[in-house]
């Protein structure tokens, strides 16, 4: 159920419902916005509660939620939710969110060659994979801690703030130190266990969507984080499995509007994934933002021929500044924009 109260409700009337919230055993979970007051009401649906709500001073409307999520939904929080990642880049505003790098870290210097030549064609956060999931158990699996040392350097030296993936409970804390926002992966969409532990932190946490996920599947999981008291959830459509094999995803463009339609929460697009070609990156990157993504996320690697991983998807420096190029013209017409060229902003 969600409460809407008058603009003119005081303190004293919001205290009373949440009171009243909770008496009946569930839990309030409040939403100020510049006007007006709303109350997440969390806890079985009661069409009694419904009428007693209604008659409490300060209340103006009170409806039951249709979706099976409610913090997350667009009901709860009419307005877009703007995701603060450190070092004045946040994620939902007008400027769209730039994440790029390797699929996953090689070495030091690997990362902040990347880091330096990313940032110069316009990307505002740095990504690189220290703990990867792959398919073969012999694939390369990445670094672990010492590749989040590297990143959080790289980081630092070239002022980004830095994404990476956690895969387990185990790691959580070795990835918050180090990263400015959590990475859940496709694979662990629905690790309920993982999802309420990234929750109890209050980094920001980029949800990928799953191979074979729903968008109610997906919106559900993004529940489970803000339900743990965590708000700052980004969501990334990276493609789903469907028969064709043609290329290594189908990018579903339909969920970017649909989710920023269900849901408040900020969407950022990942072309590399949702393609696995090099080829497709730039135009499906435009496409997404036409739609209405708030950022992207692109694999990029100084050689793609020789990568650890996901070379066949990734960007040369030329190819990810040519393609920001492009994002940024479809950008305008949507009145977004990329952000500022490095040597744009210094100059
Ligand atoms: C990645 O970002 O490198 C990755 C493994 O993504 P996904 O979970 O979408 O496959
Ligand atoms: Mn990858």
């Amino acid at each position: 159920m969600i409460i809407v109260l008058a603009e003119s409700a005081n303190e004293a009337d919001i205290r009373h419902v949440v009171d009243r919230i909770e008496e009946s055993g569930r839990s309030a979970h409040l939403s100020r916005g510049v006007e007006r007051t709303i109350i997440g009401v969390i806890g079985p649906d009661d069409p009694a509660m419904q009428d007693m709500f209604e008659t409490l001073r300060g209340v103006e409307s009170v409806h039951r939620v249709t979706k099976p999520y409610h913090l997350v939904s667009r009901e709860f929080h009419p307005s877009g939710t703007i995701v603060d990642c450190g070092r004045g880049v946040s994620v939902g505003g007008t400027e769209l969110a730039v994440m790029a790098g390797p699929c996953s870290i090689e070495d030091e210097r690997h990362i902040v060659e990347t880091a330096i030549a990313v940032k110069a064609a316009g990307a505002n956060i740095l990504r690189g994979g220290a703990f990867k999931p792959r398919t073969s158990p012999y694939a390369f699996r990445g670094h672990g801690e010492r590749a989040l040392e590297f990143l959080a350097n790289a980081g630092r030296e070239s002022g980004m703030p830095v994404i990476t993936e956690v895969m387990s409970v185990r790691d959580i804390d070795a990835v918050a130190r180090s990263a400015d926002i959590i990475q859940i992966g496709a694979r662990n969409m629905q690790n309920f266990i993982l999802l309420d532990e990234v929750g109890k932190t209050h980094k920001p946490v980029m949800l990928k969507r799953a191979l074979s996920g729903t968008i109610e599947e997906w919106l559900l999981a993004a529940e489970y984080i803000v339900a743990q008291g965590n708000p700052n959830v980004i969501l990334c459509e990276r493609g789903i499995r469907t028969f064709e094999t043609a290329y290594r995803n189908t990018f579903d463009i339909n969920a970017i509007p649909l989710a920023k339609s269900l849901s408040h929460l900020p969407v950022i697009a990942d072309p590399s994934h949702g393609t696995g070609k090099w080829k497709l990156v730039q135009p499906v990157a435009m496409a997404s933002i036409a739609a209405g993504a708030d950022g992207l996320m692109i694999e990029v690697h100084p050689n793609p021929d020789h990568a650890l991983s996901d070379g066949a998807q990734s960007l040369t420096f030329e190819s990810f500044e040519r393609m920001l190029g492009s994002v940024s013209a479809i950008a305008t017409a949507v009145e977004r924009r990329v952000p500022l060229h490095a040597s744009a902003s210094t100059g």
